[in-house]
């Protein structure tokens, strides 16, 4: 089962994924359009909150960083007169310099993040979408953030005019990506923000095509007029989507089948071809999460013959 994610919503439900499929089971593509280097070392939030979610350890109040995660090293940075642009755990920032020290020795970032879900015990495929830097920058009146920045330093607070993502013209999937996509049947796209985590993995060459050949299905990020977390909504309005699930549909609509949208929300767009299931979307806990995985394991099997 391969599955698009990002940070934050993907990751909530593959801990019912987890679950329901088995872990060994799931294959994740994860965005790395927000990585960046942090006092020296290659920091990949989307991956880390993956691999951190499937090792249940994740810190569960910001859905990044470990849990119960100590600060000396940022404490004694920040006392040097060097404030770092994100509060780094101590745990987490062991991550970060192996993952930079496995790449300094030559190894990919794929190969890099292998060996990192291997040592976290991870039995699931997690694949960064590519090896190039891609950059997500959000244009605002007062200039250009980095999705950082913008998110973290400024609360989400500018306006938003555009979000581009540097360098994606040229960056291409990674082989074990294409690979992935072509063996499987069903690709899910999870509830993360359609814009700034799953745009630069649809960017990249080729993906877009290889998803028309396959039976997508994905889950919104959007319950009636909001994001359930995040700047998503900004992000939709910028680019010239409604924020609602009509408008995430409009997100994916070259390839989409089948969009998975919450119990209370309308819709309207069955009349477009694509089929629309309601369920409970908001994963408030672990128990929610393995309901949605069990409502599409069923979906799946049943209506599938996966
Ligand atoms: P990021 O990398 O931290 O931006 O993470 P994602 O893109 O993976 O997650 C952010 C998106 O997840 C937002 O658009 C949220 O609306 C969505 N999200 C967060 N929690 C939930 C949830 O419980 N259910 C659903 N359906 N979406 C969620």
């Amino acid at each position: 089962m391969i599955v698009l994610s990002g940070g934050t919503g993907t990751p909530k439900l593959l801990v019912g994924l987890k679950q329901v499929f088995g872990e060994a089971q799931l294959r994740v593509i994860v965005n790395t359009a927000e990585d960046m280097v942090v006092s020296g070392n290659l920091v990949c939030p989307d991956v880390d909150s993956v691999i951190y979610t499937l090792a249940g350890v994740i810190d569960k109040d910001r859905w990044w960083g470990i849990a119960d995660d100590s600060f000396y090293t940022y404490t004694a940075l920040k006392g040097l007169g060097h404030e770092e642009r994100m509060m780094i755990g101590d745990r987490d920032r062991a991550t970060h310099i192996l993952r930079t020290e496995l790449l300094n020795r030559g190894m990919s970032l794929t190969e890099a993040t292998a060996v990192l879900a291997t040592k976290f015990g991870i039995t699931a495929e997690i694949l960064p979408m590519t090896e190039d830097a891609v950059s997500t920058v959000i244009i605002t009146p007062a200039g250009k953030l980095h999705f950082q920045e913008f998110w973290i330093a400024h609360k989400g607070e500018p306006e938003v005019l555009d979000v581009q993502f540097e360098g994606i013209e040229s960056a291409k999937p990674t082989e074990a990506v294409i690979n992935a996509l072509m063996q499987e049947r069903v690709v899910l796209i999870g509830p993360s923000n359609p814009i700034t985590s799953i745009g630069p993995i649809l960017s990249l060459a080729g993906v877009r095509d290889l998803l028309k050949r396959k039976k997508v299905v994905a889950i919104s990020p959007i319950v009636g007029d909001k994001p359930v977390s995040g700047p998503a909504g900004k992000f939709m309005r910028a680019k010239g989507f409604e924020v609602s699930a009509s408008g995430v549909y409009n997100c994916y609509k070259d390839f989409l089948d089948v969009l998975v949208i919450d119990k209370s929300d309308r819709c309207g767009i069955e009349a477009e071809g694509v089929e629309v299931l309601k369920t409970d979307i908001i994963i408030r806990n672990a128990e929610d999460s393995r309901q949605l995985g069990l409502f599409l394991f069923d979906y799946l099997h049943t209506d599938l013959g996966l």
